[in-house]
């Protein structure tokens, strides 16, 4: 064991001694908040399905409290001058990096997700408050929009007290991925984070109280999607939702929401095909199509799940990417060597693995992986899995794994590629590799995805939307994108005094 293992050890250990001891309680109004229910319900570490500790879990009465905590402050948050919501959101981002090991740590052993990734997404979550910090002061601008005797122009106000309800994949980012648009837009946040990944959701809870925020502008509510969850989603102080998710998940929500007539943001699932050409770089193709899967156990919305590989050259890159499968490190999430932790819960790894069965029944080959993987003979660990001779059809090629399983499927030409690449009803993201530039710009226009990378992995850049077509999602984030989202844009007309006012009951 290295001794940055050991210490990784030692200190996660220091850390899930206060949720091993205590009942982790929900953060409303700026207070632990044990709840009025008294039920609880207990969280499992992924690397050997011990349980962590006992979590709080919200009731209808729970989270009514949360909401109208949230409607309340709104009154306040909402009139706070953009530059000094700038300047606390800073403060949040530099709290956050102040305590950046900490969160990965807790992460890492919640969620199964390798330490080298969560340190990156812990520092990304600061990225996120710093950029949405300095559009802050901006967030209300509009347009002018003179006509010939009126001038019309836009203001954006907040949309009032939010829902967001968070996944496990990488919980800590996502969660700063819609709060801080929506602190810095001037609403109020109802935080609900997966029940499966509770803690840094608190932590960032506690972190920005900590930092300055004021009471009742920052809630969390922890529970189950079916009572906390759809509570949430049905109240109504809560003005809007951005809800990460499954597809399935996502439709749920839009019927709970519809009485009180909730506007939604759906970031939900992908099957994303990534496309390499025989005249693309080879090596950086081989690179990011290992990444865009292998990385963050393959739990990733935007992952490269569907290898799209034209045919004149798939022996040669299959057996290259097979060789890089099997020298992946499969290990314990806070080994800085490991590059695949365990699956966040065994339900999950049920669920993943049974996809190995049904890959042999329906005739495609599995090249690497295909099981479990022994890791001290505990935990979700799985091996890194390679299925080849697929075609469309299938389901290891239609239904989201969300695990380290790559399926490929060859491709003759152009119109086939596009073809295969679409036929799917996700529409998240899409890669292409090819050194031809026209190709490049013609794939990207003929995929349905809401995102599409041409010789790149997943490369973000926090102004770009960022969003799925089809069943991948309703609405784009980033940038301003996310300001239209938790703001109403209100239309000012005023006359000039000179056009003629109809007159009626005048004759
Ligand atoms: P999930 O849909 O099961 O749960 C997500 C959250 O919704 C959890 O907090 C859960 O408790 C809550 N929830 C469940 N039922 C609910 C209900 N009826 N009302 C309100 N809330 C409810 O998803 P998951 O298994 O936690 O996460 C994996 C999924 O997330 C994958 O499909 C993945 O693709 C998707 N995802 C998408 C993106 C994206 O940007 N498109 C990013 C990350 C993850």
């Amino acid at each position: 064991m290295s001794q940055d293992f050991e210490s990784n050890l030692q200190d996660a250990d220091k850390l899930l001694a206060r949720f091993r001891n205590d009942t982790l309680p929900h953060f409303v109004n700026g207070m632990h908040d044990a709840g009025l229910s008294q039920d609880t319900f207990e969280t499992i570490a992924p690397a050997d399905n011990s349980i962590i500790g006992r979590v709080a879990s919200g009731s209808v009465e729970d989270v009514g409290r949360a909401c109208e905590v949230a409607e309340a402050a709104f009154e306040e948050w909402k009139n706070v001058p953009g530059k000094e919501r700038k300047r606390l959101l800073h403060k949040v981002a530099d709290a956050i990096i102040a305590r950046a090991r900490d969160i990965a740590l807790v992460e890492s052993i919640d969620s199964g997700q390798a330490i080298r990734f969560m340190t990156k997404a812990a520092v990304r979550g600061a990225a996120n408050f710093q950029y949405f910090a300095d559009m802050a002061p901006n967030a209300r601008d509009g347009l002018s929009l003179p006509a010939d005797e009126h001038l019309n122009y836009t203001i954006r106000q907040p949309i009032g007290p939010v829902g967001v309800i968070t996944p496990w994949n990488t919980p800590f980012m996502l969660s700063t991925w819609k709060i801080a648009p929506a602190l810095a837009a001037g609403c109020t946040v109802v935080h609900k984070p997966a029940a499966w990944s509770p803690y840094t959701g608190m932590m960032l809870a506690e972190i920005a109280h900590e930092a300055g925020l004021p009471d009742g502008v920052l809630n969390c509510v922890h529970g189950s999607g079916a009572v906390t969850g759809k509570t949430l989603t049905e109240h109504p102080a809560i003005k809007a939702v951005a809800f990460v998710g499954e597809t399935t998940t996502g439709s749920q929500i839009m019927h709970q929401g519809a009485e009180t007539l909730k506007r939604f943001h759906f970031e939900l699932g992908g099957k994303n095909p990534v496309i390499v050409f025989e005249d693309a770089d080879m090596d950086r193709a081989l690179d990011a199509v290992v990444f865009m899967i292998f990385s963050l156990n393959g739990e990733r919305c935007t992952s490269s799940s569907r290898l799209i590989i034209q045919e004149s050259i798939q022996d040669e890159f299959n057996a290259k990417l097979i060789e890089r499968i099997g020298k992946l490190k499969v290990g314990h999430p806070l080994d800085p060597v490991t590059e695949i932790g365990p699956l966040v819960h065994q339900n999950h790894f049920d669920k993943v693995c049974s996809y190995f069965d049904i890959a042999a029944k329906e005739g495609a080959t599995i090249a690497a992986g295909g099981k479990a993987a022994q890791i001290d003979g505990k935990g979700n660990y799985v091996e890194p899995t390679f299925l080849i001779n697929a075609s469309s059809g299938m389901t290891i090629a239609r239904q989201e794994i969300f695990g380290p399983v790559l399926t490929a499927i060859p491709f003759k030409d152009e119109a086939d590629a596009i073809a295969i690449a679409n036929d799917t009803d996700y529409g998240l993201a899409g890669y292409v590799w090819t050194n031809d530039i026209g190709r490049g710009h013609r794939m990207a226009h003929s995929l349905d995805a809401g995102m599409i990378w041409v010789n790149s992995e997943n490369n973000r850049h926090l102004p770009s939307p960022f969003g799925g077509m089809k069943s991948s999602g309703i609405g784009r984030d980033g940038g301003d994108y996310s300001f239209d989202f938790y703001m109403e844009t209100k239309n000012v007309c005023i006359a000039m005094g000179s056009h003629r006012v109809p007159q009626l009951g005048k004759a």
